[in-house]
C-alpha cells in the first residue's frame, strides 16, 4: 500500500526536513509548493493559526497538508507573548529583540515559570482535520546561555532538563523534550491510531 501524501504548510527547508525524519514510514512529506504564498496568521490562537496555514497548503495543493504553530506563555506576564511569540518586539523583530524585551520584562521578577505549546495541524482535501498538541514547561532564565538553536531557546530552561537552556542542548537532546517534538510524536500516535 502507498503512503498517504502530506503537504507541509511550512517553508523553512530545516524544520520540513525535522518533521520528515518524525514521520518517515507513516507519511510522504513534501515541502510547500514555492509558489503558494504565505497566509496572514491573524486567527488569535494556535490552533486557528495552524488551520489557517493547512487549510490554505490544502486548497492550493489539493492534498492533505501538515502545519504547526507556537507560543512561548509566561506566567508573571498573563501568558504572554502566546500566539505573538514570533512578533513579541514587533512586527519585524529579529530574535535578539524578541528575547532582550523578554529579559527587561522579567528583570526582578521571582516567579518566571513558562512553557512552549505547540498545536500540529492536519487538514484533509474532504475537510476533515486531526489537531494534537506538545507542551514543554520550564523558566525563563536570568541571562542569555548557550549557542545553539534559534528564538527563545537561550533563555528558555526546560523543567524535564538539567538546567541548562535549549541552547546549550544539542538539537538531539533537545527534540526529546520539546513542545515541538512532542507534538509530532503526539501526531505519530494519533496517525497510527487512525
Ligand atoms: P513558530 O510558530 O514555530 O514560527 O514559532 C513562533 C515563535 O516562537 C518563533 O518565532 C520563536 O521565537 C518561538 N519558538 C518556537 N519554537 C521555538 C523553539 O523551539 N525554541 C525557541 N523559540 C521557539
Amino acid at each position: 500500500m502507498s503512503l498517504p501524501t502530506l503537504v507541509s504548510a511550512s517553508a523553512n527547508p530545516h524544520k520540513v526536513s525535522e518533521i520528515a525524519a518524525i514521520l518517515d514510514g507513516l507519511v510522504v512529506l513534501v515541502p510547500r509548493p514555492a509558489d503558494v504564498p504565505d497566509v496572514v496568521e491573524d486567527a488569535g490562537t494556535l490552533e486557528g493559526n495552524a488551520r489557517l496555514k493547512a487549510a490554505a497548503i490544502c486548497a492550493a495543493t489539493g492534498h492533505s497538508s501538515v502545519s504547526d504553530d507556537t507560543g512561548l506563555f509566561v506566567d508573571a506576564l498573563d501568558g504572554e507573548p502566546g500566539v505573538e511569540t514570533a512578533y513579541y518586539a514587533g512586527p519585524h523583530a529579529t530574535y535578539a529583540e524578541n528575547r532582550a524585551k523578554m529579559l527587561a520584562a522579567m528583570a526582578g521578577v521571582v516567579d518566571r515559570r513558562c512553557r512552549f505549546r505547540t498545536v500540529v495541524m492536519v487538514v484533509r482535501p474532504d475537510g476533515s482535520e486531526l489537531s494534537v498538541e506538545g507542551v514543554c514547561e520550564g523558566t525563563i532564565a536570568t541571562e542569555e546561555r548557550g549557542e545553539r538553536g534559534f528564538g527563545f531557546d537561550p533563555l528558555f530552561i526546560p523543567l524535564d532538563g538539567d538546567g541548562r537552556t535549549f541552547s546549550q542542548m544539542s538539537e538531539a537532546e533537545k527534540n526529546t523534550m520539546s513542545h515541538r517534538g512532542r507534538a509530532f510524536t503526539a501526531l505519530v500516535a494519533a496517525l497510527r491510531g487512525e
